[in-house]
Protein backbone atom coordinates (compact mmCIF):
# COMPACT_ATOMS: atom_id res chain seq x y z
CA UNK A 1 0.00 0.00 0.00
CA UNK A 2 1.61 3.25 -0.92
CA UNK A 3 1.93 5.80 1.84
CA UNK A 4 3.84 8.38 0.44
CA UNK A 5 3.50 9.38 -2.86
CA UNK A 6 5.60 12.70 -4.77
CA UNK A 7 3.75 13.82 -7.98
CA UNK A 8 5.48 16.10 -10.59
CA UNK A 9 7.29 17.90 -7.11
CA UNK A 10 8.87 21.14 -8.48
CA UNK A 11 10.67 23.18 -6.24
CA UNK A 12 11.68 26.88 -7.30
CA UNK A 13 14.09 28.92 -5.00
CA UNK A 14 12.79 32.76 -4.05
CA UNK A 15 15.11 34.33 -7.47
CA UNK A 16 14.16 31.41 -9.41
CA UNK A 17 16.81 28.02 -8.48
CA UNK A 18 14.95 25.28 -10.05
CA UNK A 19 16.04 22.88 -7.50
CA UNK A 20 13.75 20.02 -7.98
CA UNK A 21 11.90 19.22 -11.67
CA UNK A 22 9.24 17.30 -11.78
CA UNK A 23 9.54 14.26 -9.39
CA UNK A 24 7.70 11.11 -8.98
CA UNK A 25 8.49 8.83 -5.98
CA UNK A 26 6.53 6.60 -3.61
CA UNK A 27 7.19 4.73 -0.77
CA UNK A 28 4.76 2.09 0.61
CA UNK A 29 3.90 1.29 4.28
CA UNK A 30 6.81 0.17 6.18
CA UNK A 31 9.34 0.61 2.72
CA UNK A 32 12.74 2.12 2.90
CA UNK A 33 13.55 4.35 -0.23
CA UNK A 34 16.97 5.66 -0.17
CA UNK A 35 17.49 9.03 -2.36
CA UNK A 36 21.39 9.54 -3.42
CA UNK A 37 22.94 12.66 -5.11
CA UNK A 38 25.43 14.50 -4.90
CA UNK A 39 25.79 17.86 -2.78
CA UNK A 40 23.32 20.65 -4.47
CA UNK A 41 20.77 17.85 -6.48
CA UNK A 42 18.29 18.70 -4.58
CA UNK A 43 18.09 16.33 -2.19
CA UNK A 44 17.28 18.25 1.19
CA UNK A 45 15.00 20.78 -0.83
CA UNK A 46 12.81 17.65 -1.94
CA UNK A 47 12.58 16.33 1.94
CA UNK A 48 11.53 20.02 3.08
CA UNK A 49 9.07 19.71 0.68
CA UNK A 50 7.79 17.14 1.33
CA UNK A 51 6.69 18.51 5.20
CA UNK A 52 6.20 21.77 3.94
CA UNK A 53 9.34 23.00 5.69
CA UNK A 54 10.66 25.55 3.20
CA UNK A 55 11.24 29.18 3.91
CA UNK A 56 8.56 31.59 2.57
CA UNK A 57 8.46 32.45 -1.36
CA UNK A 58 9.77 29.00 -2.38
CA UNK A 59 7.55 27.78 -5.27
CA UNK A 60 6.09 24.03 -4.95
CA UNK A 61 4.37 22.90 -7.48
CA UNK A 62 2.78 19.06 -7.49
CA UNK A 63 1.54 17.05 -4.95
CA UNK A 64 2.86 15.26 -1.73
CA UNK A 65 0.50 12.51 -0.73
CA UNK A 66 0.53 10.87 2.36
CA UNK A 67 -2.34 8.10 2.75
CA UNK A 68 -3.79 10.09 -0.08
CA UNK A 69 -3.74 13.31 1.39
CA UNK A 70 -1.98 16.16 -0.14
CA UNK A 71 -0.01 17.73 2.83
CA UNK A 72 0.74 21.12 0.06
CA UNK A 73 -3.07 21.67 -0.21
CA UNK A 74 -3.69 20.93 3.96
CA UNK A 75 -4.24 24.11 6.34
CA UNK A 76 -1.54 24.89 8.77
CA UNK A 77 -2.99 22.75 11.52
CA UNK A 78 -2.90 19.97 10.10
CA UNK A 79 0.48 20.04 8.39
CA UNK A 80 1.26 20.64 12.03
CA UNK A 81 -0.61 17.45 13.40
CA UNK A 82 1.15 15.32 10.61
CA UNK A 83 4.55 16.42 11.10
CA UNK A 84 5.13 14.59 14.25
CA UNK A 85 2.48 11.86 13.96
CA UNK A 86 2.43 11.26 9.95
CA UNK A 87 6.06 12.03 8.91
CA UNK A 88 8.70 13.28 11.02
CA UNK A 89 12.88 14.10 10.03
CA UNK A 90 15.87 13.64 11.06
CA UNK A 91 18.46 16.44 9.87
CA UNK A 92 22.27 16.19 9.54
CA UNK A 93 23.49 18.37 12.04
CA UNK A 94 21.49 17.70 15.21
CA UNK A 95 23.35 20.47 17.20
CA UNK A 96 21.01 22.68 15.04
CA UNK A 97 18.38 21.16 15.64
CA UNK A 98 17.95 20.80 19.47
CA UNK A 99 17.52 23.40 21.82
CA UNK A 100 20.69 24.00 23.85
CA UNK A 101 19.39 25.69 26.57
CA UNK A 102 16.41 22.38 26.93
CA UNK A 103 17.30 18.92 28.58
CA UNK A 104 17.24 16.50 25.86
CA UNK A 105 14.60 14.66 28.03
CA UNK A 106 11.82 17.67 28.31
CA UNK A 107 12.48 18.03 24.27
CA UNK A 108 11.76 14.37 23.57
CA UNK A 109 8.52 15.01 25.68
CA UNK A 110 7.62 17.85 23.79
CA UNK A 111 6.08 16.33 20.88
CA UNK A 112 4.68 13.52 23.06
CA UNK A 113 2.60 16.39 25.02
CA UNK A 114 1.63 18.64 21.73
CA UNK A 115 0.35 15.52 19.76
CA UNK A 116 -0.28 12.72 22.26
CA UNK A 117 -2.83 14.18 24.58
CA UNK A 118 -0.72 12.62 27.07
CA UNK A 119 0.29 13.75 31.03
CA UNK A 120 3.17 15.53 31.89
CA UNK A 121 4.31 12.62 34.30
CA UNK A 122 3.20 10.11 31.41
CA UNK A 123 5.34 11.92 28.26
CA UNK A 124 8.59 12.00 30.61
CA UNK A 125 8.25 8.25 30.46
CA UNK A 126 7.66 8.16 27.21
CA UNK A 127 11.04 9.91 26.90
CA UNK A 128 12.81 7.68 28.97
CA UNK A 129 11.27 4.50 26.96
CA UNK A 130 12.64 6.18 23.66
CA UNK A 131 16.06 6.81 25.05
CA UNK A 132 16.39 3.49 25.92
CA UNK A 133 15.18 2.07 22.37
CA UNK A 134 17.70 4.71 20.89
CA UNK A 135 20.46 2.89 23.28
CA UNK A 136 20.93 5.65 25.64
CA UNK A 137 20.47 5.12 29.42
CA UNK A 138 17.11 6.39 30.30
CA UNK A 139 19.18 8.83 32.99
CA UNK A 140 19.94 10.61 29.95
CA UNK A 141 17.00 12.64 29.63
CA UNK A 142 18.43 15.39 32.16
CA UNK A 143 21.38 16.50 29.84
CA UNK A 144 21.77 19.42 27.75
CA UNK A 145 22.93 18.64 24.61
CA UNK A 146 26.19 20.28 25.06
CA UNK A 147 27.05 17.32 27.40
CA UNK A 148 26.24 14.29 24.55
CA UNK A 149 28.26 13.16 22.17
CA UNK A 150 27.71 13.70 18.40
CA UNK A 151 26.36 10.20 17.84
CA UNK A 152 24.51 10.38 21.13
CA UNK A 153 22.88 13.63 20.02
CA UNK A 154 21.66 12.45 16.93
CA UNK A 155 20.25 9.08 18.57
CA UNK A 156 18.71 12.02 20.50
CA UNK A 157 17.29 13.47 16.95
CA UNK A 158 16.20 10.20 16.14
CA UNK A 159 14.22 9.33 19.62
CA UNK A 160 12.16 12.48 18.60
CA UNK A 161 11.62 11.45 15.35
CA UNK A 162 9.86 8.46 16.74
CA UNK A 163 7.70 9.97 19.81
CA UNK A 164 4.65 9.89 18.00
CA UNK A 165 4.70 6.82 16.20
CA UNK A 166 5.46 8.21 13.05
CA UNK A 167 4.57 6.12 9.78
CA UNK A 168 7.31 7.94 8.07
CA UNK A 169 10.55 8.81 8.85
CA UNK A 170 12.09 11.08 6.67
CA UNK A 171 16.57 11.03 7.46
CA UNK A 172 18.35 13.50 5.57
CA UNK A 173 21.81 13.02 5.58
CA UNK A 174 21.52 11.37 9.39
CA UNK A 175 25.29 10.31 10.19
CA UNK A 176 27.54 12.74 7.44
CA UNK A 177 28.53 14.76 10.80
CA UNK A 178 29.60 11.88 12.14
CA UNK A 179 32.82 9.24 12.29
CA UNK A 180 32.67 6.59 10.30
CA UNK A 181 32.19 3.67 12.91
CA UNK A 182 29.51 6.15 14.55
CA UNK A 183 27.97 6.27 11.26
CA UNK A 184 27.48 2.78 11.14
CA UNK A 185 26.16 2.30 14.33
CA UNK A 186 23.63 4.92 14.19
CA UNK A 187 22.37 3.68 10.61
CA UNK A 188 22.00 0.24 11.36
CA UNK A 189 19.85 2.05 14.56
CA UNK A 190 17.49 3.46 12.17
CA UNK A 191 17.18 0.59 9.95
CA UNK A 192 16.52 -1.34 13.16
CA UNK A 193 13.62 1.02 14.34
CA UNK A 194 11.85 1.31 11.59
CA UNK A 195 11.94 -1.77 10.94
CA UNK A 196 10.48 -3.19 13.96
CA UNK A 197 7.98 -0.64 14.02
CA UNK A 198 6.96 -0.96 10.87
CA UNK A 199 7.94 2.35 9.83
CA UNK A 200 8.32 3.90 6.34
CA UNK A 201 12.05 5.22 5.87
CA UNK A 202 13.35 7.81 3.18
CA UNK A 203 16.80 8.32 3.98
CA UNK A 204 18.97 10.34 2.04
CA UNK A 205 22.74 10.13 1.29
CA UNK A 206 25.28 10.94 -0.91
CA UNK A 207 26.88 8.12 -0.30
CA UNK A 208 25.25 5.25 -2.71
CA UNK A 209 26.97 2.04 -0.33
CA UNK A 210 25.50 3.03 2.73
CA UNK A 211 21.92 3.22 0.98
CA UNK A 212 22.44 0.22 -0.73
CA UNK A 213 23.23 -1.82 2.94
CA UNK A 214 20.06 -0.10 4.10
CA UNK A 215 17.29 0.25 1.89
CA UNK A 216 14.99 -1.56 -0.54
CA UNK A 217 14.50 0.49 -3.53
CA UNK A 218 16.93 3.56 -4.52
CA UNK A 219 16.33 6.73 -6.30
CA UNK A 220 19.30 8.94 -7.83
CA UNK A 221 19.00 12.84 -8.26
CA UNK A 222 20.49 14.58 -10.60
CA UNK A 223 19.83 18.38 -11.09
CA UNK A 224 16.90 18.31 -9.25
CA UNK A 225 15.71 15.38 -11.16
CA UNK A 226 15.79 11.42 -10.75
CA UNK A 227 17.77 9.82 -12.84
CA UNK A 228 17.63 5.90 -11.97
CA UNK A 229 15.20 4.24 -9.77
CA UNK A 230 14.84 1.11 -8.76
CA UNK A 231 16.11 -1.56 -6.51
CA UNK A 232 18.66 -0.98 -3.96
CA UNK A 233 20.55 -3.40 -4.90
CA UNK A 234 20.38 -3.75 -8.69
CA UNK A 235 21.23 0.79 -8.66
CA UNK A 236 24.58 0.05 -6.38
CA UNK A 237 25.74 -2.81 -8.29
CA UNK A 238 24.72 -2.40 -12.02
CA UNK A 239 23.45 1.22 -12.40
CA UNK A 240 21.88 2.03 -15.86
CA UNK A 241 22.59 5.84 -16.09
CA UNK A 242 25.71 6.86 -15.97
CA UNK A 243 25.59 9.02 -13.14
CA UNK A 244 24.05 6.51 -10.91
CA UNK A 245 27.05 4.62 -11.90
CA UNK A 246 29.72 6.96 -11.26
CA UNK A 247 28.29 7.44 -7.85
CA UNK A 248 28.27 3.82 -7.00
CA UNK A 249 31.51 3.55 -8.45
CA UNK A 250 32.83 6.53 -5.97
CA UNK A 251 31.54 4.41 -2.56
CA UNK A 252 33.18 1.01 -3.15
CA UNK A 253 32.72 0.81 0.88
CA UNK A 254 30.18 2.57 3.35
CA UNK A 255 31.47 5.78 4.37
CA UNK A 256 34.38 5.25 3.06
CA UNK A 257 35.91 8.94 3.63
CA UNK A 258 38.36 9.48 0.48
CA UNK A 259 35.35 9.52 -1.90
CA UNK A 260 33.37 11.17 -0.08
CA UNK A 261 32.45 14.17 -2.25
CA UNK A 262 33.76 13.72 -5.22
CA UNK A 263 33.33 10.46 -7.43
CA UNK A 264 35.91 9.10 -8.97
CA UNK A 265 36.50 9.29 -12.47
CA UNK A 266 33.72 12.20 -12.83
CA UNK A 267 34.82 15.07 -12.99
CA UNK A 268 32.97 18.96 -11.84
CA UNK A 269 30.07 19.45 -9.63
CA UNK A 270 26.64 19.15 -10.60
CA UNK A 271 25.16 22.25 -12.12
CA UNK A 272 23.86 25.75 -11.10
CA UNK A 273 20.08 25.07 -10.42
CA UNK A 274 20.18 28.86 -11.85
CA UNK A 275 21.67 27.73 -15.00
CA UNK A 276 21.06 24.86 -15.74
CA UNK A 277 22.46 23.25 -19.30
CA UNK A 278 20.02 22.30 -21.83
CA UNK A 279 19.14 19.11 -22.89
CA UNK A 280 20.16 16.57 -20.16
CA UNK A 281 21.57 18.32 -17.72
CA UNK A 282 23.85 15.17 -16.82
CA UNK A 283 25.67 15.82 -20.57
CA UNK A 284 28.36 18.23 -20.16
CA UNK A 285 29.91 15.90 -17.39
CA UNK A 286 28.76 12.23 -19.10
CA UNK A 287 31.66 10.04 -20.33
CA UNK A 288 28.94 8.58 -22.88
CA UNK A 289 26.93 11.44 -23.65
CA UNK A 290 25.88 11.58 -27.23
CA UNK A 291 25.25 14.89 -29.37
CA UNK A 292 21.80 14.98 -29.03
CA UNK A 293 22.13 15.13 -25.55
CA UNK A 294 23.19 18.43 -25.05
CA UNK A 295 19.60 19.38 -26.77
CA UNK A 296 17.18 16.71 -25.60
CA UNK A 297 16.31 15.62 -22.31
CA UNK A 298 15.18 11.97 -21.52
CA UNK A 299 12.47 11.24 -19.57
CA UNK A 300 12.70 7.94 -17.01
CA UNK A 301 12.32 5.12 -19.09
CA UNK A 302 11.91 1.24 -18.27
CA UNK A 303 15.26 -0.55 -17.41
CA UNK A 304 14.33 -3.76 -16.50
CA UNK A 305 11.86 -4.89 -13.94
CA UNK A 306 11.43 -2.50 -11.40
CA UNK A 307 14.23 -0.77 -13.12
CA UNK A 308 13.75 2.94 -14.48
CA UNK A 309 16.29 5.41 -15.65
CA UNK A 310 16.91 8.43 -17.83
CA UNK A 311 19.55 7.93 -20.06
CA UNK A 312 19.24 8.34 -24.11
CA UNK A 313 21.42 4.51 -24.18
CA UNK A 314 18.73 3.09 -22.00
CA UNK A 315 15.46 1.58 -23.66
CA UNK A 316 12.76 -1.13 -23.29
CA UNK A 317 13.53 -2.53 -26.04
CA UNK A 318 17.97 -2.62 -26.63
CA UNK A 319 19.82 -3.79 -24.35
CA UNK A 320 21.64 -0.45 -23.43
CA UNK A 321 24.49 -2.29 -24.12
CA UNK A 322 26.39 0.91 -24.56
CA UNK A 323 26.15 1.68 -20.90
CA UNK A 324 26.94 -1.59 -19.03
CA UNK A 325 30.05 -0.96 -17.37
CA UNK A 326 31.62 -4.19 -19.17
CA UNK A 327 31.09 -3.53 -22.51
CA UNK A 328 32.56 -0.36 -22.57
CA UNK A 329 36.02 1.52 -21.63
CA UNK A 330 35.16 4.75 -19.67
CA UNK A 331 37.07 7.82 -21.66
P1 LIG B 1 21.26 18.52 -1.59
O1 LIG B 1 20.49 18.28 -0.34
O2 LIG B 1 21.10 17.44 -2.61
O3 LIG B 1 22.68 18.83 -1.33
P2 LIG B 1 19.75 20.98 -1.73
O4 LIG B 1 18.33 20.56 -1.83
O5 LIG B 1 20.24 21.44 -0.42
O6 LIG B 1 20.66 19.81 -2.31
O7 LIG B 1 20.00 22.14 -2.78
C1 LIG B 1 19.60 22.05 -4.12
C2 LIG B 1 19.92 23.35 -4.80
O8 LIG B 1 19.08 24.38 -4.28
C3 LIG B 1 21.35 23.84 -4.58
O9 LIG B 1 21.84 24.35 -5.78
C4 LIG B 1 21.22 24.89 -3.53
O10 LIG B 1 22.21 25.87 -3.70
C5 LIG B 1 19.86 25.45 -3.81
N1 LIG B 1 19.25 25.96 -2.56
C6 LIG B 1 19.09 25.28 -1.41
N2 LIG B 1 18.46 26.04 -0.48
C7 LIG B 1 18.23 27.24 -1.07
C8 LIG B 1 17.60 28.46 -0.64
N3 LIG B 1 17.09 28.58 0.59
N4 LIG B 1 17.54 29.47 -1.54
C9 LIG B 1 18.03 29.33 -2.79
N5 LIG B 1 18.61 28.23 -3.26
C10 LIG B 1 18.73 27.18 -2.40
MG1 LIG C 1 21.19 18.12 1.63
Amino acid sequence: MTLLELRNLTVTYPGGAAAVRGVDLSVAAGEKLGIAGESGCGKSTLALAALRLLPVGTRVGGQVLLDGEDILAMRWGRVRAVRWAGASIVFQGAMHSLNPVHRVGEQIAEPVLLHGRTTPAAARKRAGELLEQVGLPAARASAYPHELSGGQRQRVMIAMALACDPRLVIADEPTTALDVMIQAQVLRLIERLVSEQDVALVMISHDLAVLADTCDRLAVMYAGRVVEEGAARAVHEDARHPYARALSGAFPRIGDPASRFAPRGLPGDPPDPFALPAGCAFHPRCPVALPGCATDDQPLRAAGTGREAACVHVGADTEDAATTPKSRSTP
